[in-house]
C-alpha cells in the first residue's frame, strides 16, 4: 500500500470515511477531489446529501439482506466507540421505531442480538395509532460537526483536499495528482454517479428528503416509524408509506432534524410549504415532547436534500481502467447508499481499503477497522 497513490472523487461521508481507513492502511497519498465540500452545508446541492442527512442509525437491511447488514454492523459498533470523543458530534440516545400494527410473524430482527439494550416499547412509550414499537440504544450525527471531524483526521493524516471542481468526466480528477500517476480511484460521487462521464450508471436516482431543523434540546430519543421490522425492504414498503417517512432526530447541540418526505425521482430542492407544515404536525404526533407549555418549538431552518438511491443498492465493487494516457488504474466504486450513507459508512469504507488491499497483493487484514478506531478513541475506551 505505501507505494499507492490514490485519488478519491467525493467528500460527502463515504468519500471522506474510505479516504482516512486508506490514509491509515499507508498508502503513500491520498487527494480528495470534490465539487462540493463539507464546509458547504447550507447550501442546496443535488449532488451532495451527507450535509442534509438526519443523521442516525436506523437500519434498512431486511433479515436476508446480508451485504448490507455486514455494513451496518460495523458501523454500529465503530460509533459505538467513536462516541465517546465529544468532537465527532455523535450523540448515544435511545431509540424507537413504531409501527401502525404489531407485525403478523413477529420475529427478533437481525439486529438484535448485538445493539444495546434492545427491547419492546411498552405502552407508555406509544404514540396515538401506534401499536406496537422496539427500542434500543442508538446514534445521532451531528452532521456539519461529524464531517468538519472526518476532514480534519483526512489531513491530519496528510491527504489532501481540492474543492470546486466539478468533473465532467472521471479522469478530469486525475490533475489533480502531480503528472496524473494515479494507481487507484474510488468513486464516491453518490447521486453524481448518474451522469460523472465513464461511469454514467442509471440504475442511480434520487429519493428526495425535506426536513425541519428545530430548536429542542428537551428532545432526548430518536424516533422513526413507517420501516418494516427488521428494515424497509423485508415486508416491501408501502408507496404511500414511504412518501412520508415521519423521524424525529436530535443533535447533541440541541437541534432537531424533524422528518420528512421519502419522494423517489423527485429532483426539487425547493421547500414545499405544505410538506413542513404536515411535517411539524406528524412529528409532534409521535413525539408530543417537541411541544412545552404549549408553544412549538423554534424553526432553525428548512431543509432538503436527495437520498443518493440506486436500483440493486449501493455499488462497492472494483475493476482497472485505462487512461486516455495509458496508465491502469485500479477504479473502486462506493456510491448509492439512498438513506443509509451514514449507518454503512465504516463498514462500506472497509469493505473499500478490503478490495483494495486483496486487489494490489497486500495480505487480508480483518481488523483494520477495529485497529483504526482503537488507536483514535485511545484510553478513552475504557470509559464504555
Ligand atoms: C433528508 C435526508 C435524511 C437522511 N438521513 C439519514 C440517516 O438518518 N442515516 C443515514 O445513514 N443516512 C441518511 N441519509 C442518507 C445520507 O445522507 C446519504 O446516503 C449519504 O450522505 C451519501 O453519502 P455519499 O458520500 O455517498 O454522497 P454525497 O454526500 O452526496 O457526496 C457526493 C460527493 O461527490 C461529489 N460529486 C458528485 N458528482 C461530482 C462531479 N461530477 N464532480 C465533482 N464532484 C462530484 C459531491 O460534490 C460530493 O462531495 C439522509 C439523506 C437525506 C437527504
Amino acid at each position: 500500500m505505501e507505494s499507492k497513490t490514490v485519488l478519491v472523487i467525493g467528500a460527502g461521508v463515504q468519500g471522506l470515511t474510505s479516504a482516512l481507513l486508506l490514509l491509515h492502511q499507508g498508502a503513500k497519498s491520498v487527494t480528495i477531489v470534490s465539487e462540493a465540500s463539507p464546509s458547504d452545508y447550507q447550501k442546496r446541492d443535488p449532488t451532495y446529501a451527507s450535509p442534509k442527512a438526519g443523521a442516525n442509525w436506523q437500519t434498512y437491511a431486511g433479515n436476508t439482506d446480508y451485504r448490507l447488514q455486514e455494513y451496518d454492523e460495523l458501523t454500529y459498533k465503530a460509533l459505538w466507540e467513536l462516541s465517546v470523543l465529544p468532537e465527532c458530534g455523535i450523540m448515544r440516545l435511545p431509540g424507537f421505531e413504531f409501527y401502525n400494527e404489531k407485525p403478523a410473524a413477529l420475529q427478533h430482527p437481525w439486529y438484535a442480538r448485538f445493539v444495546r439494550n434492545y427491547g419492546f416499547a411498552t405502552a407508555a412509550d406509544l404514540p396515538p395509532g401506534k401499536q406496537f414499537g422496539v427500542k434500543y440504544d442508538t446514534f445521532t450525527m451531528n452532521v456539519p460537526k461529524y464531517l468538519a471531524w472526518l476532514t480534519g483526521r483526512v489531513k491530519a493524516l496528510g491527504g489532501k483536499l481540492v474543492f470546486g471542481k466539478r468533473l465532467e468526466h472521471w479522469q478530469d480528477a486525475l490533475s489533480a495528482v502531480p503528472g496524473g500517476k494515479v494507481d487507484i480511484v474510488v468513486n464516491c460521487t453518490g447521486l453524481g454517479a448518474l451522469t460523472l462521464g465513464g461511469v454514467e450508471d442509471k440504475d442511480c436516482y434520487p429519493v428526495r428528503g425535506q426536513t425541519i431543523l428545530v430548536r429542542a434540546p428537551q428532545v432526548k430519543r430518536t424516533i422513526g416509524t413507517s420501516l418494516a421490522l427488521g428494515g424497509t425492504r423485508a415486508a416491501g414498503g408501502k408507496v404511500e408509506e414511504e412518501m412520508k417517512v415521519t423521524y424525529v432526530i436530535p443533535r447533541e447541540d440541541g437541534i432537531v432534524i424533524l422528518g420528512g418526505t421519502y419522494q423517489k425521482h423527485d429532483g426539487s430542492m425547493e421547500i414545499n410549504a405544505d410538506s413542513a407544515s404536515d411535517i411539524m404536525t406528524r412529528c409532534i404526533g409521535i413525539c408530543p415532547e417537541l411541544v412545552v407549555n404549549g408553544k412549538l418549538p423554534e424553526i432553525v431552518e428548512h431543509s432538503v436534500g436527495l437520498r443518493p438511491a440506486r436500483y440493486g443498492d449501493c455499488r462497492l465493487d472494483s475493476q482497472y481502467l485505462k487512461t486516455s494516457s495509458g496508465r491502469e488504474v485500479l477504479f473502486v466504486n462506493n456510491y448509492g447508499h439512498g438513506g443509509y450513507g451514514y449507518q454503512s459508512s465504516w463498514g462500506c469504507a472497509y469493505t473499500v481499503a478490503k478490495m483494495v488491499r486483496r486487489a494490489i497483493g497486500c495480505s487480508q487484514n480483518d481488523s483494520l477497522l477495529s485497529q483504526f478506531v482503537k488507536e483514535v478513541v485511545g484510553s478513552k475506551s475504557a470509559k464504555l
